[in-house]
């Protein structure tokens, strides 16, 4: 008999597993995959970790996690800067001094703020994406970075979409380029599937099942469920589908240097795709081959790799409802970015896989 029984091998279930095994507890984890990892899983292709569900760059602003992470990776000093590419143009990126000195000739932080509060649209309430990001740039630097990419991203004009997705992104009267603001950040060094596995040793990992086919089965082999996949699934979809937004990736294996970057955004409406990642710039390698993979926004369908939750109104709404299940089995654990429909980034993962095991240990320690 397995205390946990932990469905989905990704970062929060890796965590939990790691946490409560060193406490002592038996945990077996199954992932319906044949790997471990879940989206943060990279795969080596001429000695090149291939960042195979999208760029993963770890960055966190609590010592407390990074110093978690770095026990089982070394992380090397990645920063991300991506470019932007519209047209035949290409642009520093996220906003900032050299971008508006590129479009606007200006040189100064002054100079910016002049040509800013030029530029904005006065709109005092902004109520959406456009709105808001009209009244911090104005329409030109709107269409350059934001029009197209936003609407390819999440298949929604921006007027429709709420500003919170968007305010991530600085926009600074500073040459800093670092797209993240936090004190920690990086990728290891030998990608994240060692990290995971690193987490993972001695604990029992069953790949390949789908914990749905084998449900009673795993629901009786321990004492208590973690869940980690799709909360709309997991009560059978009662009060109906929880949408996401998907991605496609295409890549191929080319020689040498491709574009000199690891990220390129391209923010054009006419290019069908949204980023194209050259993966070995992610470790700083120069190895003769190279793998570039172009990014392309996809529609989510059933049987799809669900990457975004569509945190709208009609969304949380469904959420809301599948939560309130989850309050009448207190026996079973929800947690991550599929169970709790959030838009979590790795580091979040992380802390929040972190106090569900404290607070676990606690209440079994009682
Ligand atoms: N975004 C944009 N242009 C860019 C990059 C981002 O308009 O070149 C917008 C887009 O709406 C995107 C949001 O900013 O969904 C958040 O971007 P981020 O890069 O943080 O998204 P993620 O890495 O999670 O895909």
């Amino acid at each position: 008999m397995y205390d946990f029984v932990i469905v989905g091998a990704g970062l929060f279930g890796a965590v939990f597993a790691r946490e409560m095994t060193d406490a002592g507890y038996k945990c077996l984890l199954i992932d319906q995959r044949d790997h471990i990892g879940g989206n943060v899983y990279t795969e080596k292709v001429e000695g090149i970790d291939v960042h195979k569900y999208g760029a993963h760059i770890f960055h966190t602003n609590d010592k407390r996690i990074w110093e978690y992470v770095n026990k089982f990776a070394e992380f090397n000093h990645y920063i991300n800067k991506p470019k932007v590419r519209y047209k035949d143009r290409i642009y520093s990126f996220p906003i900032n001094l050299m971008t508006l000195y590129q479009i606007y000739g200006v040189t100064t932080p002054k100079e910016a703020e002049e040509k800013l509060n030029e530029i904005r649209l006065p709109i005092d309430e902004p109520a959406n994406l456009e709105e808001w990001i009209l009244s911090q740039v104005g329409p030109e630097l709107y269409e350059l970075f934001i029009k197209g990419y936003t609407f390819k991203q999440w298949q929604k004009h921006p007027k429709d979409l709420p500003s919170f997705i968007i305010k991530r992104l600085p926009i600074r009267l500073n040459f800093e380029e670092n797209y993240f603001e936090d004190s920690y950040q990086g990728i290891p060094k030998n990608g994240y599937t060692a990290m995971v596995e690193n987490m993972l040793e001695g604990i029992e990992v069953r790949l390949n099942e789908n914990y749905f086919d084998n449900k009673s089965y795993y629901d009786n082999l321990g004492k208590q469920l973690v869940y980690t996949g799709k909360i709309d699934e997991f009560f059978n979809y009662e009060f109906g589908e929880l949408e996401y937004r998907s991605l496609r990736f295409e890549s191929k294996v080319l020689d040498g240097n491709y574009q000199g970057n690891a990220v390129f955004n391209y923010t054009d409406i006419e290019v069908p795709y949204t980023r194209v990642l050259e993966h070995k710039h992610f470790n700083f390698g120069n190895q003769k081959k190279t793998v570039v993979t172009w990014e392309y926004p996809d529609s989510y369908t059933k049987g799809k790799v669900p990457y975004y939750p569509i945190n709208d109104a009609k969304n949380s709404n469904i959420y809301k409802l599948y939560e309130a299940k989850t309050k009448d089995l207190p026996n079973i654990i929800f947690g991550g970015r599929l169970a709790e429909y959030k838009y979590y980034d790795m580091h979040q993962i992380v802390g929040s896989a972190l106090s569900k095991a404290k607070s676990i240990k606690l209440k079994l320690a009682e």
